[in-house]
């Protein structure tokens, strides 16, 4: 199950992967480019001297979703001494997947999705979502994550999706590895969104589920495959669970540029750029600086993204308690696929689309410590998802895949495939912000022929099965399934 990559930079670099899950020859191709990164901190340790400990990678884990990125591979986890590598990170700092359980069962739900429907097209797409935020909510959030953002607890008079705060949102702030926040000193970067609409204002931008491949989720658990770890995380056949995946918007954009700039500032002017255009940020003294600012932009979008998730959860929370009543919804988890991790001891870890899955272990009795770090793997809008729980796979970099993975490169899907669609449609309900079933929307051609085209790029045949990915996790001892999810609604922004 473990690909080994012979390379010319003496770096171990292995792919995780199965006999059914294919690896793609432009993403081998892609990772031996990143490769000469090895070379890149081997000339900066030459060219800069002092630096301690001496930059250089120390190991490269590919999950079994591998494929092209730009310029880095989707799946490449890399491990570095001494050198931290923005571009490692993927364009969308804290992209991730939050999990909740709820307390409905999928039978009583099923009566009333054509009613939920349309409220989640309301909530999320005509006027409905409404989250107001003060600046001090959202200095907050920037600096601390969800703890900022609580700080003050929940408005005195919600409105929206602040209504569906509850106690066990206070609750699990604490201890639940990367779920709650990054802490940073500062979030003067941001201050205009910060300021945005002066005192507390709806805002323009959270609460928003972004493009493409992002989601929120109704899912039903549909098979358990492990019982004792299920039912510590609190889940049960037949429940409904909830699934949002979506990152940091612009603001990761922003932490990014930071990161490149940052880079090229540092990088000493007698050597030449790197021909592969991967600009690393050295640690040490002269540095300093650079790598404040890029961490604290950083760590600002990771806990933008914490929040986003947390509102677009409310919002499918808000939906849910509106057409079946009382509703109680508690996190699972909340895995992060793209970011960094700077360890004391000078190395960093760089996860870009890789989920951590650490192990059981620790001492404590929380179910992260009994069963291991929660796995989320999404398959597609028309086929299963799993839970399954971290072994800490050192091999792995204690990393696994972030999803199925595409099979098609976005944009080839547009063409054909009409039957299936229709049949898709059949089956499983989405909600955009084209309502399709609206007479006047749905007698406009152009718009309807360009929402099928939309549809196909995500459509459950662009994805990779995710019954060999989740397998191969399994056989390389990365992750064990816990439970398989299906889709019931799927919300695409
Ligand atoms: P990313 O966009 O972060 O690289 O990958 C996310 C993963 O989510 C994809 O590899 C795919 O397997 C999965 N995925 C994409 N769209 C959907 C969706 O609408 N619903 C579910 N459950 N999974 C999806
Ligand atoms: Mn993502
Ligand atoms: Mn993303």
């Amino acid at each position: 199950s473990w690909l080994r990559l012979p390379n010319p930079y003496d770096v171990p670099v292995e792919i995780c992967a199965g006999p059914d899950v294919p690896v793609e020859p432009v993403a081998v191709d892609e990772l031996l480019t990143v490769l000469e990164t090895a070379d890149t901190l081997n000339t900066l340790a030459r060219a800069v001297p002092g630096l301690d400990p001496a930059p250089r990678v120390e190991r490269v884990v590919c999950t079994p979703d591998f494929h092209k990125g730009a310029g880095i591979p989707i799946g490449t986890v890399l491990r570095t001494t001494g050198a931290l590598i923005p571009q490692a990170v993927g364009n969308d700092v804290n992209c991730g997947i939050r999990v909740e359980a709820t307390s409905l069962t999928v039978d009583r739900l099923r009566p009333k999705l054509d009613r939920l429907e349309r409220r989640l097209r309301h909530l999320f797409f005509a006027g409905g979502r409404r989250i107001g935020l003060t600046a001090r909510q959202r200095a907050g959030l920037l600096r601390e994550g969800l703890p900022g953002l609580l700080a003050d607890g929940v408005p005195a008079e919600p409105v929206g999706a602040w209504r569906q705060v509850g106690p066990d949102d206070l609750d699990d702030l604490d201890g639940r590895l990367h779920a709650a926040g990054f802490p940073v000193d500062s979030a003067e970067g941001f201050r205009d969104w910060i300021e945005s609409g002066g005192g507390t204002s709806y805002d323009s931008i959270i609460g928003s589920v972004g493009g493409g491949n992002h989601f929120a989720e109704v899912q039903y658990v549909s098979a358990v495959h492990d019982g004792a770890a299920a039912y510590a995380w609190g889940l049960a056949p037949g429940q409904v669970v909830l699934m949002v995946h979506s990152g940091s918007l612009s603001l990761g954009h922003q932490a990014n540029a930071t990161g490149r700039d940052q880079a090229r500032a540092v990088w000493p002017r007698a050597v030449p750029l790197p021909r592969n255009r991967i600009l690393p940020i050295p640690l040490g003294e002269h540095t300093a600086t650079a790598r404040r600012r890029y961490l604290t932009a950083f760590g600002n979008a990771a806990n933008f993204a914490l929040g986003n998730r947390f509102f677009l959860s409310l919002m499918l929370r808000a939906g849910l308690a509106d057409v079946t009543g009382e509703l109680r919804s508690r996190l699972v988890y909340d895995a992060p696929h793209n970011l960094l991790w700077p360890e004391p001891d000078g190395t960093v870890l760089h996860r870009k689309g890789a989920t951590p899955a650490a192990g059981a272990g620790g001492g404590g009795q929380r179910p992260i410590d009994l069963y291991g770090e929660p796995v989320i793997v999404p398959g597609s809008m028309g086929a299963p998802s799993y839970l399954l729980r971290g072994l800490g796979s050192a091999r792995a970099l204690t990393s696994a895949c972030h999803g199925a993975g595409r099979s098609v490169p976005r944009g080839a899907t547009a063409r054909g495939g009409d039957a299936e669609l229709d049949a898709f449609l059949r089956e499983f309900r989405v909600v955009t912000p084209v309502d399709h079933r609206d007479p006047v929307v749905g007698a406009r051609r152009d718009v309807i022929e360009a929402w099928r085209r939309d549809l196909k790029q995500e459509a459950p045949w662009a994805y990779k099965e995710i019954g060999p990915v989740v397998r191969s996790l399994r056989r390389a001892g990365v992750a064990e399934p816990v439970v398989e999810l299906r889709p019931v609604l799927t919300v695409k922004g």
